[in-house]
């Protein structure tokens, strides 16, 4: 697929998007501010948004910055943050980058990827997300939707989320930077699901050869 095609394709989805999609839930759940992002993001990780957005509200009601949260015991926060699955870790996680926050950042979550990846626990994805919802830097973050849509659509042919990255970084044109992920996700999550897609409702069936 070509990249105007696949651009046209953006403004369709993105036109037809209902604004209810679990990541649209995610979005509204909790009060956000980069540090609050940057935590919901780890929690994020392979995890449903609904159950990202549930546990975020509850987690930020007792702690909302680092300093709060390495007050929080550990055996609380893995409480808390325990239907998001691999809890140990993701608690360890969230004491660990509030730690680096206070220690290195001045309690500040940083603005530059290079700075973010050196965060111990944050990845290509989070720094992505958290450039692009945190400080409206244009960024691609790639998921798992990102990765698997963009793939069947025929619009890049790779094998993993970091090989997607660098290729969409190279045929989407900036303006749409910030956008792809949202209106993808969005989409992978409501109609163009990983097991049963509705192709029956699908805004761009006769433009998909799957
Ligand atoms: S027609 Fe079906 S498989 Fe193709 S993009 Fe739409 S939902 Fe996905």
């Amino acid at each position: 697929m070509n990249q105007k095609d696949f651009l046209e394709i953006l403004d369709i989805l993105e036109k037809n998007s209902t604004r209810n999609a679990p990541s649209d839930i995610l979005h509204s759940a909790f009060n956000r501010t980069p540090y609050t992002i940057l935590i919901a993001t780890l929690l994020s990780l392979r995890t449903k948004d609904e159950t990202t957005a549930r546990v975020s509200k509850e987690l930020f009601k007792v702690a909302e910055t680092p300093e709060k949260m390495v007050e929080i015991p550990l055996d609380r926060l893995e409480e808390i943050v325990k239907p998001t699955g691999m809890y140990r870790r993701k608690a360890r996680t969230i004491i660990d980058v509030s730690n680096t926050l206070i220690e290195k950042f001045n309690s500040k979550v940083p603005d530059r990827k290079g700075e973010l990846l050196t965060i111990k626990g944050v990845g290509d994805k989070t720094a992505n997300v958290v450039l692009n919802s945190a400080f409206g830097i244009p960024s691609i973050a790639v998921d798992t939707h990102v990765h698997r849509v963009t793939n069947l659509l025929g619009f890049i042919e790779t094998k993993t989320p970091r090989e997607s990255e660098r290729e969409l970084y190279r045929r989407v044109p900036k303006r749409y930077w910030s956008r792809l992920n949202h209106i993808i996700v969005s989409f992978g999550q409501t109609i163009c699901l990983p097991r049963g897609a509705k192709c029956d409702i699908c805004p761009i069936y006769n433009r998909c050869h799957h």
